[in-house]
């Protein structure tokens, strides 16, 4: 396995100035952007670009940005990441009940004091629904089950950075099957990242990560996470190459999600799962910041990669 590749870390490109104007309008609420043409232009053409690494036999699902509140329980969400955690609430009730809820708004009342969770969570990553669904189709084929999903995420982190959104575009490509199937799915696409970053022409590193655990307990989780190198990044450097920007991640779950969700090999024994997920809006703003608002003057290798 190909673990440290690295391009020579340039400077960080300077943000060009009017960045979020071009490409964003504010919602009032931060991390939460209209987009605009010329950016949602981009999106596009990333996307194209993703589909045509598509490997053979991968199956295509597309998910809503909600999925089910138990579903995500079981995964151990509110376990790992209680605090980035979205839920869907509802006024429930009779008539009179929601609506004497409703218009307590009206008189200056806390309308939300009633409401109460529905069914379902802000999907927190595009993958978790597919596994259920992989599950309900009983033992996986020789040679494993390969996915190509995505769905719009949330994550409650509010910041004013354009790199952290608290919704936000992932897709992935994910690996169902035995140790050696994912984890070989996984190292072809670490083999790959030097070319992806270079054909997007951007600068970058991969580097062993942790996912942000919630509390201390979480801290002894990243830990052993990272060392057992289960995660990488692709780290593109924005504001400043000491603070990169993960642009990309490589996951390997071992039998974490095969055992939760009963999914079992030929053999009767729990599937491992990989995957590779690319954050679409990190990466759109990654290229407006690395070569400026102008398409027209990108890099003519990346102008062709990307189909302008
Ligand atoms: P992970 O599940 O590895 O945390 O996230 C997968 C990818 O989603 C990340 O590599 C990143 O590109 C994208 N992502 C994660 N959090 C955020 C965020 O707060 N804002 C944006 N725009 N993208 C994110
Ligand atoms: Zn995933």
């Amino acid at each position: 396995m190909t673990v440290a590749i690295r391009t020579p870390v340039a400077e960080a490109p300077s943000k060009p100035d009017g960045i979020a104007d071009a490409l964003f309008h504010p919602t009032g609420v931060d991390g939460v952007y209209a987009r605009t043409h010329l950016y949602e232009d981009v999106i596009e053409r990333l996307t194209s670009w993703i589909s045509s690494k598509r490997e053979p036999g991968t199956e295509v699902l597309r998910f809503p940005p909600v999925m089910s509140r138990k579903d995500l329980e079981r995964h151990g969400y509110l376990k790992s990441f209680p605090n980035l955690l979205g839920c869907v609430c509802a006024l429930h009730g009779t008539e009179s009940e929601i609506r004497s809820a409703a218009d307590s708004h009206e008189s200056g009342g806390d309308w939300t004091a009633s409401l109460s969770a529905a069914d379902l969570v802000l999907s927190p990553a595009a993958c978790y629904p597919v596994y259920p669904i992989a599950a309900s189709r009983g033992p996986v084929a020789p040679g494993g089950l390969v996915f190509d999903v995505a769905s719009d995420c949330f994550r409650h982190e509010p910041s004013k950075d354009l790199d952290r959104f608290q919704s936000f575009r992932m897709r992935e490509y994910v690996c169902i099957g035995t140790g050696e199937e994912v984890t070989a799915f996984r190292d072809r696409w670490l083999d790959q990242a030097a070319s992806l970053a270079g054909e997007l022409g951007l600068t970058f590193d991969v580097k062993p990560a942790s996912d942000p655990f919630f509390g201390r307990t979480g801290q002894v989780m990243a830990v052993s996470q990272l060392q057992q190198a289960l995660k990488f990044e692709m780290l593109i450097p924005l504001h400043s190459t000491e603070k990169p920007t993960a642009c990309m991640s490589f996951n390997y779950h071992r039998e974490h999600f095969g055992e939760t969700w009963d999914i079992i090999d030929q053999t009767g024994a729990p599937a491992h799962t990989a995957c590779v997920a690319f954050g679409m809006d990190r990466l759109a703003v990654a290229l407006f910041w690395t070569h400026g608002l102008d398409v027209d003057r990108w890099p003519a290798a990346v102008r062709d990669v990307l189909k302008f």
